[in-house]
């Protein structure tokens, strides 16, 4: 049997925010791996890619393990007074996270729950994030900034003012029009990028001037490792290879 005989990967940043916002909304109380919320998780982390298949044993992240991670988020919160089961570092920060900002964590919850049902990779590589942060807080915000940066409306208004004034969606950066290299399978695909630093907690863009649209590569060059580059600054990066390259 593949992986029999190891454990299961250790429980992923994003893996125990879906499972804290499970427990909190279920008032800090751990679920029972028959809970039908409890199935449903275990049926999406399956279907997540954060971890690959042959690293997972044939019990990975079913609701038996899911059921019993809410026990170790639940009784790691402030207010439990039995004894607290396994827990690790992570789960405790993520918890901390839920209880100063509730809000933003359970719309962070549902951005990875949407993500997921998008088939969108969701796993961002090690290291990405802010200069200066720990690698969690540096996951943490990067979650946090494509979930803004996936503002419905503003990205829409963004697409608009460009189309309207003569412009076409292609790369601000590299100049790649998806339209132009996929044809109709291309045609309307553009990445927003909110250009201004974020701080933790703060606002996402507020007007389309904070959004700049990138083809996939630059994007997720600029996101790849701290500090992230401006547009402009990685444009100057891509002359100065391609100036390098010629000489
Ligand atoms: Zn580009
Ligand atoms: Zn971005």
């Amino acid at each position: 049997m593949p992986g029999a005989g190891r454990r299961n990967p250790d429980w992923e940043w994003d893996e125990i925010v879906l499972a804290c916002d499970l427990v909190a909304q279920n008032g800090w109380r751990a679920l029972p791996a028959e809970n039908a919320q409890v199935i449903e998780l275990s049926e999406l982390l399956q279907r997540m890619t954060v971890h690959p298949l042959e690293a997972r044993r044939p019990d990975f992240r079913n609701p038996n393990g899911v059921g019993r991670k809410t026990a170790d988020i639940a009784t790691h919160h402030p207010q439990y007074s039995g004894r607290p089961t396994h827990g690790n570092v992570l789960d405790e920060q993520v918890m901390g996270r839920f209880l100063t900002e509730p809000d933003m964590m359970h719309a962070m919850a549902a951005s990875i729950r949407a993500s997921v049902a998008d088939g969108e990779p969701h796993d961002f590589p090690r290291g990405a994030g802010y200069d200066g942060e720990s690698e969690i807080e540096g996951r943490y915000m990067l979650r946090w900034h494509a979930y803004r940066e996936r503002n419905p409306t503003l990205r829409r208004r963004k697409i608009n003012s460009v189309l309207s004034g003569g412009g076409s969606l292609s790369c601000e950066v590299c100049s790649f029009d998806f339209a132009q290299a996929y044809g109709e399978r291309g045609r309307g695909y553009i990445e927003c990028h909110h250009v201004e630093p974020l701080h933790l907690g703060g606002e996402g863009p507020r007007t389309i001037r904070d959004l700049a649209l990138l083809c996939s590569n630059c994007h997720r060059m600029i996101h790849t490792r701290p500090p992230w580059p401006t547009p402009a600054e990685l444009r100057e990066i891509i002359r100065r290879q391609a100036e390098g390259q010629a000489n």
